[in-house]
């Protein structure tokens, strides 16, 4: 084991709602975390201070080398829709680790998709009512 790593606990779907109900007067208009603010993935954008954030957990199981490339998607979402479920058994939550606004504690997923010739930072909004055990 690494010495100086910063180790932060794994979540489950209970404890992940747990943290995106968590509600702070004003967090809708906190300028911190505004520009990342809406209900879909996107790109970290590249003006974007993530200094503003601080990551408090993940959703990668250690033991689970090769987590699953499948999707949740029973209402017929897809995967940039604003109301997808967020299911930490499925891609690409399966890979993400949980962050925070360090002013308003608004809580976002965060991951990086590799693509043939690109790398990409993406982030997402955790909505509590969204976030669902894949069942
Ligand atoms: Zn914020």
């Amino acid at each position: 084991m690494a010495h100086g790593d910063a180790t932060v606990p794994l979540l489950g779907t209970q404890a992940l709602i747990r943290l995106a109900a968590r509600q702070l007067a004003g967090a809708m208009d906190c300028p911190a975390c505004a520009a990342i603010a809406s209900a879909g993935w996107q790109s970290v954008p590249g003006g974007f201070d993530r200094k503003a954030l601080r990551r408090v957990g993940t959703l990668r199981r250690p033991e689970d080398e090769d987590p699953t490339l499948r999707e949740h998607h029973p209402a017929g979402t897809n995967a940039w829709s604003a109301d997808a479920p967020i299911a930490p058994a499925f891609f690409p939550y399966n890979r993400c680790d949980v962050w925070e606004c360090a002013s308003c504690i608004r809580t976002f997923l965060r991951y990086t998709e590799y693509g043939g010739y690109y790398e990409e930072d993406r982030i997402r909004p955790v909505l509590a009512q969204l976030v669902s055990d894949g069942t």
